[in-house]
């Protein structure tokens, strides 16, 4: 999942405000300790789901993938008050990182991190969500998207990750990560209770709004 880097990305994240102190020292902590650093969400890509976050206000985010940490922050900085990020993952050690790095964010009141399954954890959920960040294991994507969707409100929002996979999308022969991915598109395509818009940034990005109907 590398994400495209070019002048016209550095141009972009010059013109991009900065992140907190925790987030700036989260991210390099990663790429300094972590082979599979491409996983985090980076810079722009963290700048944008803080603001879509704090477009949305949502009292509920859902997160299913925590790796570090670092979505699960910039979630929280739109979250209206009293509002939450449940983040799930199922590694213990990439766990531990990130509860040490929100516990001196002055958010760990507001993370609720579960360890395990996702698809065992959210059918466990009561909340109601008004954000949901599907950003784990990419063969069940289309699990996690039908697991949350009654849980979503109407007017809600779901974010796909990395839907480009580094371009292997448009391969003929695609491999079973790539081919999950690209059946999730379809299947979203065919879903008449929700608007979607691609977003070709950094590794992909899915958008979806539930509605009652689309035109
Ligand atoms: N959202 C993070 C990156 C998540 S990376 C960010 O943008 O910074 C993907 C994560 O999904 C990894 O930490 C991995 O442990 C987790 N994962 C993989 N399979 C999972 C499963 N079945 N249930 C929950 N989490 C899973
Ligand atoms: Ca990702």
């Amino acid at each position: 999942m590398n994400e495209i880097k070019n002048e016209l990305t550095e141009y972009a994240e010059k013109f991009t405000s900065d992140e907190s102190s925790v987030l700036c020292e989260l991210r390099e902590h990663c790429y300094a300790h972590y082979e599979d650093k491409a996983m985090l969400s980076g810079f722009v890509q963290g700048r944008v789901l803080s603001m879509f976050s704090r477009m949305i206000r949502p009292r509920v985010v859902l997160e299913i993938g925590t790796y570090l940490g670092y979505s699960a922050l910039c979630f929280a900085e739109g979250l209206a008050d009293g509002g939450k990020v449940i983040t799930l993952d199922v590694n213990e050690e990439t766990n531990k990182v990130a509860r040490s790095f929100v516990a001196k964010s002055g958010y760990s009141d507001r993370i609720d991190f579960r360890l395990g399954p996702a698809t065992e954890i959210i059918p466990t959920l009561n909340e109601t969500f008004d954000l949901v960040f599907i950003d784990a294991d990419k063969p069940n994507y289309s699990n996690y998207y039908n697991l949350v969707f009654d849980k979503l409100r109407p007017g809600g929002f779901i974010i796909a990750d990395n839907v480009l996979w580094s371009g292997r999308v448009l391969d003929n022969e695609k491999d079973e990560n790539t081919q999950a991915l690209h059946d999730f598109s379809e299947m979203v395509m065919a879903d008449k209770r929700v608007s979607n818009v691609l977003l070709p940034i950094r590794d992909g990005l899915m958008i979806f709004c539930k509605t009652e109907t689309r035109p």
